[in-house]
């Protein structure tokens, strides 16, 4: 085992932030061997498609892959198609659930989240579908054929995302959220205000404070019951209500878990060899040192370098700002830092009712952006806001807020 271990890396979790992890340990020299595992059975992909280009049929999935088929073959990467059942950090091995042994030298855990399922009698029916992978985003795509009606509940990313593809291709959908008013997670009130007034233009019947009760079988699609009565019937019910972390491999082994696998600025968990990256880690924020965890591209995009340096022997350090963004219709969103640490902010109009907020903490840093519009727009303005965001700039709150004040000139 001793042998073996000295000469492997082993990466769970076969989705963007380990194929990436992959290709940064063959980056930085690593010339043994890589065992990546992942129950799904396609190589390596990036996830933001699912719930649009390749729904509507702009992207293949061939397209999406996060590799070539030539560079991936080229990685020379020892693809199981499984999952880790457990992990054995004294002898540094795991176990396969085909029954195999893996010793590594350094092990990364990139297995992301489970998708939250709907608890409801009914939301077990195979009318309802979650969208979290290829054969998820092909199952639903196949039932959003024009005319049909699609019942997103949740409305968070993925379920507004849905929403406007599916109307798209000519689809009649109803969304329901359980809170008060959409994207709650991760968005402020005027960006939510002006996404549902987006979608109820664009046709889509959006319905807020909603309780689903029950889903039921009828004549001719499905009927779901909300607690206040209504009644919404329906062909195809989409859940896209969050995804929970895997954390029961690490509890079972003993690494340190919170919200996430919990992790240190170099992504080292609690136990030596043993590092996490992607959805399922919890690290410490670079702005603010408390512990955030990020379900995002960028998130699993960027750190899966840094793990792949530290498996290596290396201390690099996780610098990068939190960043996502969502695309719905032809209207872009994107969040940048942490706009949780503000005390205060500047709303700055761009046109057609588009706005890029500025958050701003007690000595002025700029330490957020939120942009909404125009997508072309907001790409622009939010390049310049998460530079401001990443180099600490400070500003008044009026001088961001003026249209006149150009963003450029604050970075220097
Ligand atoms: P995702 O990435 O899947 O979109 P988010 O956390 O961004 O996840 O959004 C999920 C949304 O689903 C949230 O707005 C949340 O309030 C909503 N939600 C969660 N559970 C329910 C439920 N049972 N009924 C209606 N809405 C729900």
């Amino acid at each position: 085992m001793q042998t073996l271990a000295k000469q492997s890396m082993v990466i769970v979790g076969a989705g963007h932030c380990g194929g990436r992890a992959a290709q940064a340990l063959r980056s930085a020299g690593w010339a043994g061997v890589i065992h990546l595992v992942g129950d799904e059975p396609h190589a390596p992909y990036e996830r933001p498609p699912l719930s649009k280009d390749l729904l509507t049929g702009d992207k293949t999935p061939t397209a999406c892959a996060l590799h070539s088929d030539e560079d991936w073959a080229n990685l020379q990467v020892r693809r199981h198609v499984a999952q880790v059942t457990s992990i054995h950090p004294a002898d540094h091995s795991v176990t396969l659930s085909n029954g195999e042994v893996l010793g590594y030298q350094s092990l990364l855990l990139a297995h992301g989240g489970k998708v939250r399922t709907l608890t409801i009698p009914g939301g077990d029916l195979p009318e309802v579908l979650t969208l979290r992978n290829l054969g998820d985003a092909a199952a639903l795509a196949q039932r959003l054929q024009p005319g049909k009606r699609l019942l997103v509940v949740g409305g968070g990313f993925i379920g507004l995302e849905v929403a406007a593809s599916a109307r798209k291709l000519g689809c009649e959908v109803t969304v329901v959220e359980g809170a008060p008013r959409l994207m709650g997670r991760a968005v402020p009130e005027p960006v939510a205000e002006r996404a549902l007034a987006l979608h109820r233009a664009q046709g889509v019947r959006v319905l807020l404070g909603a309780s689903p009760q029950s889903i039921e079988r009828t004549a001719d699609g499905v009927r779901m019951l909300l607690a206040d009565g209504t009644q919404l019937d329906a062909d195809t019910v989409l859940a896209g209500i969050g995804i929970e972390p895997h954390l029961g491999l690490a509890q079972a082994a003993g690494l340190a878990v919170g919200r996430g696998i919990q992790v240190d600025a170099q992504l080292r968990t609690s136990v030596p060899g043993i590092f996490a990256a992607g959805d399922v880690a919890e690290f410490p924020s670079a702005l603010s040192s408390q512990l955030i965890r990020q379900e995002t591209w960028h998130n699993a995009e960027t750190q899966a370098g840094i793990a792949a340096q530290n498996m290596l022997g290396g201390n690099a350090t996780y610098t990068s700002l939190p960043w996502f963004w969502s695309d719905q219709y032809h209207y872009q969103l994107q969040v940048v830092g942490e706009p949780a640490l503000a005390v205060t902010s500047a709303t700055r109009a761009l046109e057609d009712d588009g706005l890029v907020i500025f958050y701003l903490d007690a000595s002025q840093r700029i330490v957020g952006a939120c942009g909404w519009g125009e997508a072309s727009r907001v790409a622009k303005e939010l390049k310049l806001a998460r530079t401001l965001v990443e180099k600490g700039v400070s500003a008044s709150a009026e001088a961001l807020a003026d249209p006149a004040t150009k963003l450029k000139a604050l970075l220097k």
